[in-house]
């Protein structure tokens, strides 16, 4: 391995944060580093944000479509062509890849260095970055922004080796509507696959473990969201947990919950863990970046919807200003901190959650 190249940043992760936040160094005229070992936007324009929110919008076409001759508007049969749903989706992300790939690549005569590999530490302020190319380079740098985000998590009832089990990701590959969807979590990943299901066509049942949908929200907003699910013709089983899962014949999936009244069993044609967990494999005991700058990523590790709000109110007493999701906030207001100019002035916003299910949901910061 050649001699370690010394930057004034790096930051590891093109989603989020890594859109603004190296340009803005680089744009200060710091010699900057971005490392990214898999798709240019990371999760909210690959399998996230952009594509979730084509099929929500997709699911609300047929929604209104049902409920025509309610508006008075009188519509044939209705049906959903779920290729034709992926299609366009996939439509939809590559064109915002492209959008992503070119803030990134057109920055002419910036000092910004993209490097498509894994990165890890291997001492204090330095990583190795092992290239797609095979090649390993040594970098380092006194901050390091950790933007690595979070992946699906998996699902560890037992049984599940013998089930096929989906993720946020691999749902929206689907090419034929469930029948019956069962959903583990009932956080706005479940929430928002359930209802966009539902409306497409098939039974859903959403399986929450903690008494209330949507647990960081507000209980009247849970009640009042677990209502509208329930008029929509899902099964909300909260308080449950799942227990044990089991293969029935014709690919259909058995799931033994414990609900508060006892176990009951459930059966399904498909089965989503809608649940995630940070990508922080890289390593925490080596955070090396400056002490506010680490608590900020490392907090962002977490799960998606506390990282929201914990990074809403840190960033909030740092830079005062708010924008749609934690790091996209943190890298857009914190590199002025960074680098002591002035940060913005607090500014109140009524920013919204990233729940887009219908109704949306606001909050008020
Ligand atoms: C199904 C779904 C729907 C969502 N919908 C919304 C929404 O509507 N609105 C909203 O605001 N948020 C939404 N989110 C959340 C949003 O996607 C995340 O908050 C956001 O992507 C977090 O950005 P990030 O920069 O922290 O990390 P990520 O987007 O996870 O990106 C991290 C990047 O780091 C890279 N990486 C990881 N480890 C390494 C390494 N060692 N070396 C090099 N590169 C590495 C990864 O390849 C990835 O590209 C959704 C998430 C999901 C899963």
């Amino acid at each position: 391995m050649s001699q370690a190249t010394n930057y004034d940043v790096i930051v590891i992760g093109t989603s989020q944060g890594g859109r603004f936040l190296p340009i803005a160094f680089a744009k200060a005229g710091r010699r900057v580093a971005l490392i990214e070992r898999g798709q240019l936007g990371g999760v909210c324009v690959n399998v996230g944000c952009t594509p979730t929110k084509t099929m929500v919008a997709s699911a609300r076409v047929a929604y209104l479509a049902r409920r025509g001759a309610l508006y008075g508007v009188h519509t044939g049969p209705i049906s959903v062509d779920l290729q034709a749903v992926r299609k366009r989706k996939q439509g939809m992300v590559e064109g915002a890849g492209n959008n992503f790939k070119s803030r990134i690549t057109a920055v002419q005569g910036l000092d910004l260095d993209l490097l498509r590999g894994e990165a890890h530490f291997s001492a204090p302020k330095t990583l190795e970055v092992s290239l797609a190319d095979g090649e390993t380079r040594e970098i380092t740098a006194p901050l390091i922004f950790i933007d690595t985000g979070a992946r699906p998590k998996q699902l560890t009832i037992k049984g599940v080796e013998n089930v096929s089990v989906l993720n946020s990701t691999t749902i929206m590959e689907l090419e034929t509507l469930p029948e019956h969807l069962l959903i583990i979590g009932g956080g706005y990943i479940g929430l928002e696959f359930g209802q966009m299901f539902r409306r497409f066509g098939s039974r859903v049942t959403i399986i929450q473990n903690h008494p209330r949908l949507l647990m960081n929200e507000d209980e009247d907003v849970s009640d009042e969201v677990t209502k509208i699910f329930r008029e929509d013709g899902i099964t909300v089983l909260s308080g449950t947990t799942p227990q044990q899962v089991e293969p029935l014949s014709g690919g259909h999936i058995h799931l033994t919950v414990r609900t508060p009244q006892g176990e009951q069993q459930l059966s399904g044609s498909h089965l989503l863990a809608a649940i995630v967990s940070p990508t922080l494999k890289l390593s925490a005991q080596k955070l090396l970046a400056s002490t506010w700058i680490r608590r900020a990523t490392s907090r962002s590790m977490g799960n998606w919807k506390r990282t929201f709000l914990v990074s809403t109110r840190w960033v909030m007493s740092k830079v005062g200003q708010l924008s749609r999701t934690p790091l996209m906030m943190t890298s857009a207001f914190c590199a002025p901190t960074c680098l002591n100019m002035a940060a913005p002035a607090y500014r109140i916003a009524l920013s919204p959650t990233p729940f887009s299910s219908i109704p949306s949901l606001g909050v008020l910061a």
